[in-house]
């Protein structure tokens, strides 16, 4: 089906800064996008945008969609307690059907929010493939690997999971793609990650792993390996050009030299560090300065607790201004870029995040029609520092709209949140029983 988008400023992330187009049409057909400009040619379906802002379809770099059924259970505690004694006795009950019904209810709220990409790495990855699958969001799946038995089985059981998951979605093709995901170097060992490295390499798989999130992780793995927790993942081959390295907020200058080096990505979660005060702050100047990919992630929602990735993209830029005391670290351009461009590179999802001919036509459309986006100074400043992920009025995702002016297109969203519910109520119930 085809679709042309008209009277829209088109905000395009391009490297060298946005590149801004007022009062455009955008032509969409088989899910890529096929023109930008004057031309109106006919369409199956026409949407007036009324000067509305056309952005690039959000992407998260990390998270955990189905802890969405945990949101609110624990909070303000920092992470390690949060972890061992609230987060992970309630995950040691959790079944497929739970994590499927809480990807799916972090997918209504992604398409809310203008997000159609997302990375992912937790319990029962091939449920989160198709809860991605079922409401049209392109996925980076990951089963979390670690070297305790889970609800999802003991470590061989999982590796042989994610082996399935390698085989039945592979990398680099498709919207839902397998990847390998080793929890954290504190949670796996260096034999697991040596296997994992050999798997990604065979199948040409993208590693999504928490790096360096707190201070005790640092000192941990100085104590127990003699290396800095970077040093460690490349040491037994887990620092590669498809690495994904969640937080990285205890990182030196020269790690983030060598991030860059090796062509890594790094997901910034300003939000979740924050909640759970993990302290230290991703060097994100010095990331970008040394050229290596950083792109936002929400992290879970049991840790931020919501699935804003323009969230996240004004709170990455807040963070670095404020922590510099230097008001021009992190311009709106480069906090967009984050948000979309450098996410779609960071997943492997190289046609996605830019509004430009050819592209994955994946695409969120700004109403600016409301109060707190007027006047328009500005449209890249608008979209990063005024807007917020509400304030969305159509999701598209591979070409089709998913959601239009607060009614979901594709998702039965009634149906979403009382299954969400109904599993974590059966969850806490069972965990707490
Ligand atoms: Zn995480």
């Amino acid at each position: 089906m085809s679709l042309r988008i008209d009277q829209v400023t088109v905000l395009d992330p391009a490297p060298q800064g946005p590149r801004i187009r007022e009062d455009v049409s955008v032509v969409v057909d088989e899910g890529r996008v096929r023109e930008i400009g004057q031309a109106r040619p006919e369409a199956d379906r026409v949407i007036e945008g009324g000067g509305d802002l056309l952005v690039p379809g959000l992407v998260n770099a990390h998270g955990h969609a189905a802890m969405t059924v945990l949101r609110g259970y624990a909070d303000d505690l920092p992470l390690q307690p949060w972890l061992e004694r609230a987060i992970w006795p309630v995950e040691a009950h959790l079944t497929g059907d739970h994590v499927h019904a809480g990807a799916r209810l972090a997918a209504a709220e992604m398409i809310e929010a203008g997000i159609t990409a997302f990375a992912d790495m937790y319990l029962f990855a091939e449920d989160v493939a198709r809860a991605a699958e079922e409401a049209g969001l392109a996925c980076l799946a990951g089963a979390s690997i670690v070297d305790q038995p889970t609800a999802e089985g003991r470590p061989e059981e999982v590796l042989a999971n994610t082996k399935t998951l390698l085989r039945e979605r592979p990398p680099g093709e498709g919207r839902v793609r397998a990847s390998l995901a080793p929890h954290a170097v504190y949670s796996t060992s260096a034999e697991t990650l040596e296997t994992v490295a050999e798997l990604a390499d065979e199948h040409g798989a993208s590693i999504q792993i928490h790096v360096a999130e707190t201070m005790q992780e640092v000192y941990e793995a100085e104590a127990e390996h003699g290396l800095r927790p970077l040093a460690h993942l490349d040491e037994h081959g887990c620092l590669t050009e498809r690495s994904i390295l969640a937080h990285c907020g205890w990182m030196t200058r020269a790690e983030a030299e060598r991030v860059a080096d090796a062509g890594a990505s790094v997901a910034h979660c300003p939000t979740a560090n924050q909640k759970l005060a993990t302290g230290g702050t991703t060097p994100v100047p010095e990331l970008l300065a040394a050229g290596a990919t950083v792109a936002v992630g929400t992290d879970g929602p049991a840790s931020n607790n919501r699935i804003d990735v323009l969230q996240e993209a004004k709170r990455a830029a807040l963070t670095h201004k404020h922590h510099r005391w230097d008001a021009e670290q992190l311009p709106a351009g480069q906090a967009l870029a984050m948000a979309t461009r450098a996410g779609a590179h960071a997943l492997g999802f190289t046609d996605a995040g830019r509004v430009q001919q050819g592209a994955w036509a994946d695409l969120a459309l700004l109403d600016t029609d409301r109060p707190h986006l007027r006047p328009m100074h500005d449209p890249v400043s608008q979209a990063v520092y005024a807007a917020r992920g509400g304030d969305v009025r159509t999701t598209i995702a591979d070409g089709e709209v998913v959601y239009h002016e607060g009614e979901h297109e594709r998702l039965d969203v009634g149906t979403v949140v009382a299954d969400a519910e109904q599993a974590a109520t059966d969850l806490v119930t069972e965990a707490e029983g």
